[in-house]
Parts: structure tokens; sequence; C-alpha cells
């Protein structure tokens, strides 16, 4: 019987190296993966090294090819790094430039390389993030339409955290550490909770800020006028911890899943 899981082809299924969208990438390698059905992680050279090893750990486990891939940049350089460089600003919530430029238009690249003109872009969005499913199920003028199994099969956190309790191994963060180490997008309290760990994940953040002139910027009203990063470890050390707060939220919304 035909299952939401049956992907044809030309389809791209984006994994993010979030539990979310391996186990959405398990669900459909049970039902066998067609040649013309990829697998790619796009990688902003941000990410904790815990989500690499999980992605390497995913596809070593489930004998599936996963492809990387990156924005181009120097020997040496971020590709986060360079493209701030080349447009002389910070992203912010309405130019989410970090999301199209290093995620979105690599795996464009990578279909486009493989011949493709058209395809489905396969996306781990669950049947507990309805907004997020409508935005992506709207028409769109891209060379892509999106599909969204979970959501269609009624796949839920609680489904996939429960998968995830059963399984031999298992991504190394908790929900809220996914995606960009400190990405901008985390809340305040996220990201303190995050610094009293790594204090050492702050001074890229702050080296970018401070050589654009700008600072990172949330869109609330309540988000404006957030300290500056390189102040992060100090308020992290005055406040509390605060890491059962940090759990809920679950992670940031980059290229529409985790
Ligand atoms: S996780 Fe945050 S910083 Fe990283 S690409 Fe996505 S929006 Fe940009």
């Amino acid at each position: 019987m035909a299952s939401t899981f049956d992907i044809s082809g030309p389809a791209l299924i984006s994994f993010s190296g979030g539990r979310t969208s391996a186990y959405l990438l398990h669900r459909i390698l049970q039902r066998g993966l067609r040649n013309d059905v990829h697998v790619v992680f796009a990688d902003t050279g941000k990410e904790r090294s815990e989500t690499y090893d999980f992605v390497h750990e995913c596809a070593a486990r489930w004998s599936v090819q996963v492809h990387w891939v990156r924005r181009p940049s120097p020997e040496g350089v971020l590709p986060f790094e360079q493209l701030i460089t080349d447009r002389g600003y910070l992203p912010n919530p309405i130019m989410r430039m970090c999301t199209t430029e290093l995620k979105i238009r690599p795996m464009k690249r990578f279909m486009l390389d493989r011949g493709y003109e058209e395809w489905t872009m396969v996306l781990g969005i669950r049947a507990d993030e309805p907004l997020r499913a409508a935005k992506l199920l709207a028409p769109t003028k891209e060379r892509w339409d999106h599909r969204l199994p979970l959501y269609r099969a009624g796949i839920t956190e609680a489904h996939v955290m429960k998968f995830w309790s059963t399984q031999p191994f298992d991504l190394a963060l908790r929900p809220h550490e996914g995606n960009c180490d400190l990405c901008f997008l985390k809340t305040l309290t996220k990201r303190l909770d995050i610094v009293r760990e790594h204090p050492d994940f702050v001074d890229w953040w702050a080296r970018q800020e401070e050589r654009t002139g700008q600072q990172f910027k949330a869109a609330t009203k309540s988000r404006k006028g957030e300290p500056p990063y390189r102040s992060l470890p100090m308020l992290a050390r005055a406040s509390s911890s605060s890491s059962q707060g940090a759990e809920e939220g679950g992670s940031v919304d980059c290229v529409c899943h985790d």
C-alpha cells in the first residue's frame, strides 16, 4: 500500500541534522530510496560538532549517502563569515540571508548541478507545526514544491522523541541547542543557557557585530535593544541557569525544519 513516506523523484530530502528530519529520513528509508531522491545536509559552518557527528552517524548506521553542501568560501574562512563580508551587513529575521544563502541556495545548486529543472523538497515539518506547514504548502514560485510527510501522517514532536528514546544512538543536544550554535533567532534566555556551558561560542558572533558595527536582532519588539554578543558571558554569569525554560520552544525555525 502506498505511504506518504514513498517519495518519487526527482526530490531532495532536506536533512538538517536535527531529530525530526532524521526521523523523517528513517521513515523514508524504510520504504526505500529511489535513485533520483537525494539526501542533503546544508552546512553553515556554525553547526554544533554534535550535529555533525549525528549526521555522520545516521548516514553510517542507516547506510545512506548524505550529501553535504556548503556555500563556497576561501580556504579557512567560514561560509557564514564570507557571506557577511560580501553583503556588508548582518542577517536579521526579515532579511534572513543566512538561511537563503547558506542552506537554500546550496541545496538548489546541488539539484541544478545534477540536471534537474524541477523537483520536490521534502521537509521535516510535524503535525504540531500547522502554521509552518501552511506556509510551505502554499504555491511557490521556486523550481520546487514542498512535501511534508510527517505533517500528513500526523507525527508530532512526542512521536519523534519516543522514537529516539528507543534508538541505540541519538543527537547529543537538547532541542534548543540545534542549528547555528548561538543563532540570533534563539531567545536571549536560550542563548544565555548555551553560553553558560560554552562561553567560547560567543567570540565569533561578537566579532561579526564588531566588524560590521551592527547588532544581531530578532523581530519582536521585546527583543529590540538586546545586549551585544560580547556581553553575553557576563550576563550568563550574572543570571541563574534556566535550562528548564530553555527546553521549551524547541529549535529555531531555519529552512522551516529542525
Ligand atoms: S540557524 Fe540561525 S544563524 Fe543559522 S542559518 Fe538559520 S537563521 Fe541563520
